[in-house]
This record gives structure tokens, C-alpha cells and sequence, in this order.
């Protein structure tokens, strides 16, 4: 018998707030250097392949507030346990500026479907550094390396999350059903189209690293993902890094394409707190 790799019903039609047309859902994920580390733990000692993700504290992230707080665009910042517990000023900056705080794991770990214990107790970590240092509870959960199954998504319906931003099977938002026909979290999809790590970075470690892609070819694809989803009535889902939009040189990337965006007035830009609340009075689960 196939086996649909995904059982949810297809995503429901409903208009979106303030008569617009499309959604831009701005995410980030301050992997910092938590995601060398868990590619290989021995990089603690190696300091260059460390400052790859220590670019992000000493001057990404500052830069891609800046850009948010120019642009008037409140975003959803994805951040692990370990990024929160290893540079607390970073991540208090981003909560001071308004911005949404998102799940993003503990130590980056690829939720492995064989070992729930594990994956559970990265979300655990997770939690507790978010709690503790920022104060805050995440509604939100971006999968590390975008991977995800079925007791997992149940697990984080359990701990409050109220939407996950990982898979790549819509372009507008659907709700996961649980074993049991047990509603889960809202998904807001992804694409790999508008993950910039596809574009801009380079590193021995990663074997998905590539040539760093010019502004020119980046924007191309950027722009006919947002302009027909839009044209379809979708979301397009952001997936920034600082360690790589925050870049001199890429960060004009994300500024040219967010000018873009704004020639048009029937594009909504939210978090993804708002987008599933939007959902959620739209699409009851009772
Ligand atoms: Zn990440």
C-alpha cells in the first residue's frame, strides 16, 4: 500500500486580515555556531570554524535589526537553547526590538525519528534556556535541519507549540493530524527556494555548501517565489540566517528584496504567532 509521507487534509481556504492577498512571513534562525558544533563537537576547540557562527553575535544579527527596524518589519527569530545560554545579549536585542522568539531546538539536532529521547530532550533544553534567560515561552518551532515525525509533532502540541514551520508540502498553512485524528501544530511551510543558506555559504564542514551566489541570480529566484505565491494567495516563508544574510554583502540581498515586496499593498507581513492566530479563528479545531 503507498504510504502519504504526510495525512493532513489538504489546506482550507479563508481570506487573509486587512484584505490583502499574500503573506511574507520574515523567519530567521540564529543558529550561531551551535550548528558547527553539532556537525562535529570537536569544533569547540577550532576556533575559526567557531567564528563562522560567532559572526552572528559580533555583528549579524545587530545588522539584520537594524534592516528590520529600517523596513518597520517585526520578524520571527528561531533560536536554539544553546545560541540563548552562549550570547544572552544577542538574543535579549532581539526580543527588546519587538521581535517573536521561536523554538529552534537545544543543540541543533536533526530530530531523529529513532531516537525520541533524544529528540525530546533537545525540545526540553530548549524550552528551559528560552525561559531562563529571555523570559519567554515559544508558540513556534523550526525544526533544526528542517526533519520532524509524528511523535514529535504530537510532543510539541503537548508543550504548547502552536505552529512549526518545516515542511515543504503547501504554500499556504494546514494543520498536522496526530495518530489518534488528534489535531496538531499549524504548519507554515518552508521553501528551500528562499533558504539563503542555499546561496551564501561555503564551509568545508557542510557537504550542502556550495559557491556563494550573486545578488542578481538570488533575487530572480526570490522574487518569482514571492510573486506567484502571492498570485496564488500563499505565504512565503523566509529562512535567514545572520551568519549569512548578515553579511556585507548579502544582507542588500534581503533589503532589495523586501523594496520589492513593498511595490506591492496586498502583502501582509507578519510573525508566525500571527499568521497561526489568523488561522486559528478562521479554521476551529472544535
Ligand atoms: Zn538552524
Amino acid at each position: 500500500m503507498p504510504h502519504p509521507a504526510n495525512p493532513a487534509p489538504l489546506s482550507p481556504e479563508f481570506l487573509w486580515p486587512h484584505g490583502k492577498k499574500c503573506v511574507l512571513f520574515p523567519g530567521f534562525d540564529v543558529d550561531a555556531e551551535s550548528v558547527w558544533l553539532n556537525m562535529e563537537p570537536e569544533s569547540i576547540n577550532k576556533l575559526v570554524t567557531m567564528s563562522y557562527g560567532g559572526y552572528e553575535a559580533r555583528v549579524g544579527v545587530r545588522k539584520i535589526l537594524e534592516l528590520l527596524a529600517r523596513y518597520e518589519v517585526r520578524a520571527t527569530f528561531f533560536i536554539p537553547g544553546w545560541t540563548v545560554e552562549a550570547h544572552p545579549a544577542m538574543c535579549e536585542a532581539i526580543v527588546k526590538a519587538g521581535h517573536e522568539v521561536g523554538h529552534h531546538g537545544y543543540l541543533h539536532k536533526r530530530p531523529d525519528p529513532t531516537r525520541f529521547d533524544l529528540a525530546r530532550e533537545e525540545i526540553d533544553k530548549g524550552f528551559e534556556a528560552l525561559k531562563r534567560v529571555l523570559g519567554v515561552t515559544p508558540v513556534g518551532y523550526r525544526a533544526p535541519s528542517g526533519e520532524n515525525f509524528h511523535e514529535l509533532l504530537a510532543y510539541l502540541t503537548e508543550c504548547g507549540i502552536r505552529y512549526s514551520s518545516s515542511f515543504r508540502d503547501d504554500i499556504r498553512p494546514y494543520r498536522h493530524v496526530l495518530p489518534g485524528n488528534k489535531p496538531g501544530p499549524v504548519e507554515l511551510p518552508v521553501n528551500f527556494a528562499m533558504d539563503d543558506w542555499s546561496y551564501g555559504m561555503t564551509h568545508r564542514l557542510d557537504p550542502g555548501a556550495g559557491t556563494l551566489h550573486p545578488k542578481e541570480h538570488v533575487l530572480s529566484i526570490w522574487r518569482d517565489e514571492f510573486e506567484q505565491t502571492r498570485e496564488w494567495g500563499g505565504v512565503s516563508t523566509l529562512v535567514m540566517h545572520p551568519q549569512i544574510t548578515g553579511r556585507p554583502g548579502r544582507i542588500r540581498i534581503l533589503a532589495e528584496f523586501l523594496d520589492h515586496v513593498r511595490r506591492f499593498d496586498d502583502v501582509w507581513i507578519a510573525t508566525g504567532e500571527e499568521i497561526t492566530r489568523i488561522y486559528e479563528e478562521n479554521c476551529p479545531t472544535t
